[in-house]
């Protein structure tokens, strides 16, 4: 690896490599078209050497193995990874705005005494100087921010590049675990799903959401006709599952569920980032909500700047009597 390389750490999610990692080799490759070097991927677990394929973004993919690695705890992660960015010295190093790239970031940062910035949704590299877009505020605020000393430490917000799976040389490297690997004070235990019993949101074509602007849990009621009239199901922004209104098996989002789905009619949804996270990949968004500049706009294929009190039933009544005819 050279001093112009860009690095990415690969994430794992029960074994498969998680999509994020798709997302930073499509940052990393745009960096390494436009400034040069390689880009070089990072591959830590259990067993991942027969993973190392699906990296075929990456110019070299390096994997590092140990069953202190398998299940994701933060110390013996960032002993392999300082051992690896001081053999290696890329100019950058992309981490998933993740549970595993937020806990990593500042912990590398501080060993290697590199800048860390996060929220990034755009990064630009020319020479030494790299111009980043940060989100500030859930994204209700951006910031321009040029750094000047690398190497650096970018945390990507996901969904903010198309995801790369080929293009690069794909050359892999077994390297053996050289770092000490403590137990830490953090470790990994076991994952937690989701109660079984729930439809599950993920596998359906039409899903009507709702968010704050349902304003009452009685309200609910009216999506859930919506979504029976048109063969679908509800989900939800997360207020109102923190409410207490629907299950967490339906939140869309961040923390929630990553769907997918035909169309996805939000209904008083204002469409935050960490909302659009879980969503904005839907074939088909149509979006009502009274406010016009209300973010999920930005995304929506269709909206409608109404009160949803006024269009839901009507919609509902449309559809109904469509199917009657
Ligand atoms: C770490 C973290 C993780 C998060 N994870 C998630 C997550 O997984 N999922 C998620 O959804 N959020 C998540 N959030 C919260 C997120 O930032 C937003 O707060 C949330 O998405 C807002 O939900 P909302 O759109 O329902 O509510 P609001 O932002 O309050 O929007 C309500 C919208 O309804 C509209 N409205 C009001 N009345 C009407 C009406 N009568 N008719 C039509 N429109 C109306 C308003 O104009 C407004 O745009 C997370 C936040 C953090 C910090």
């Amino acid at each position: 690896m050279s001093a112009r390389d860009i690095a990415v750490l690969a994430e794992l999610h029960q074994e498969k490599i998680a999509p994020i990692t798709y997302e930073l080799l499509g940052c990393a490759r745009a960096l390494a078209e436009a400034a040069g070097g390689d880009v070089v991927a990072f591959l830590l677990g259990g067993h991942v050497e027969a993973l190392a394929g699906q990296l075929a973004a990456a110019d070299r993919i390096i994997t590092v193995e140990d069953p202190a690695l398998a299940g994701f705890s933060p110390e013996p992660y960032l002993n392999v990874l300082e051992n690896l960015l001081q053999t290696e010295t890329p100019r950058v190093v992309l981490l998933g705005s993740t549970t595993i790239g937020l806990d990593l970031a500042s912990l590398v940062g501080a060993r290697i005494q590199a800048p860390v910035v996060t929220g990034c949704t755009r990064l630009q590299l020319a020479g030494e100087q790299l111009t980043v877009l940060s989100h500030l505020y859930a994204g209700k605020m951006c910031a321009e921010v040029e750094v000047t000393r690398l190497p650096a430490i970018c945390v990507m917000l996901p969904g903010s590049y198309r995801e790369r799976k080929e293009g690069g040389r794909g050359q892999v490297e077994v390297r053996p675990c050289e770092a000490p690997l403590p137990a830490g004070a953090v470790t990994f235990e076991k994952m937690i799903f989701p109660e079984a019993g729930d439809i599950d949101i993920t596998q359906q074509d039409i899903l009507v959401a709702v968010g704050r602007g349902i304003k009452q849990q009685e309200n609910i009621e009216l999506a859930e006709e919506l979504a029976e009239a048109l063969g679908g199901a509800v989900c939800a922004s997360r207020p109102v599952v923190d409410q207490g209104w629907l299950p967490t098996t339906r939140q869309v989002g961040k923390s929630g569920m990553t769907v997918k789905p035909k169309c996805y009619l939000a209904l008083g949804i204002s469409g935050a980032p960490e909302h659009q996270e879980g969503m904005k990949n839907s074939h088909l968004i149509v979006a009502i909500n009274s406010d016009p500049k209300a973010p999920i706009y930005d995304i929506a294929h269709y909206g409608a700047v109404v009160d949803l009190m006024d269009l839901a039933p009507v919609l509902t009544e449309k559809l109904k009597a469509r199917k009657n005819v």
